[in-house]
């Protein structure tokens, strides 16, 4: 099967992809993965798009449609593929439309996690995780019990500065400046399948699993 999933930043496409991957074993391509490994490694491409994604904006669309390309000509993903975070523009929707077409590869289902941007809001903001193990906290919905974590810290959780609400407004922003017309572009080809991303991990991925069976997928 060959997905792509498209929601804001928080919507929890993280965790609902790596559900997914693991039930219709498929690889997983995440942009964002994919451009923080070549950050961590400091290649020239990762110095180039750490300036972009420490200010919440995008990378520029050539830097990964290139990513992408390669990544696609990877053995494991002949049997299908989930894009994650990409394509995040109309150009990049453009060139992978392109792409594909030369690849002889098809689209099969464009998920779309809707969340309003005040619930993101308020679930970044409050996002905590342990300095030790990294486990991930909130402090209003699922905050530490008796003050300590499962792994035996006990102390001051950290609050990462991309959780900020002045980055996560940017990039709710640009998201919806830049990302939602690709839903236009993707309802014309009737691939749309639009699922609420409110609720539990479970009542989401079932939503997802639905709206995929349903299409005879
Ligand atoms: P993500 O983990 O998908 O939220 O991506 C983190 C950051 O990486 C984004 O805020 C962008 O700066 C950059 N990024 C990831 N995917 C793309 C993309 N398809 N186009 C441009 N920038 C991207």
């Amino acid at each position: 099967m060959n997905l792509i999933l498209i929601g804001p930043p928080g919507a929890g496409k993280g965790t609902q992809a790596q559900r997914l991957i693991d039930l219709l074993k498929i690889p997983q391509i995440s942009t964002g993965d994919m451009l923080r490994a070549a950050k961590a490694a400091g290649t020239p491409l990762g110095l180039e798009a750490k300036k972009h994604m420490d200010r919440g904006e995008l990378v520029p669309d050539q830097v990964v449609i290139g990513l992408v390309e390669e990544r696609l000509k990877a053995e494991d993903c002949r049997s299908g593929y989930m894009l994650d975070g990409f394509p995040r523009t109309l150009p990049q929707a453009e060139a992978l439309e392109k792409l594909l077409g030369r690849m002889n590869k098809k689209l099969d289902h464009v998920v779309l996690i809707e969340v309003d941007d005040e619930i993101i809001v308020e679930r970044i903001t409050g996002r905590r995780s342990c300095p030790k193990c990294n486990r991930i906290f909130h402090i209003k919905f699922d905050p530490p019990k008796q003050g300590a974590c499962a792994c035996g810290y006990r102390g001051e959780m950290v609050h990462r500065a991309d959780d900020r609400e002045d980055v996560i407004r940017e990039r709710l922003r640009v998201y919806h400046a830049q990302t939602a017309p690709l839903v236009e572009f993707y309802r014309k080809q009737g691939l749309i399948r639009a699922v609420k991303g409110v609720g539990s991990l479970d009542e989401v991925f079932d939503r997802i699993s639905k709206v995929l069976g349903s299409k005879g997928a």
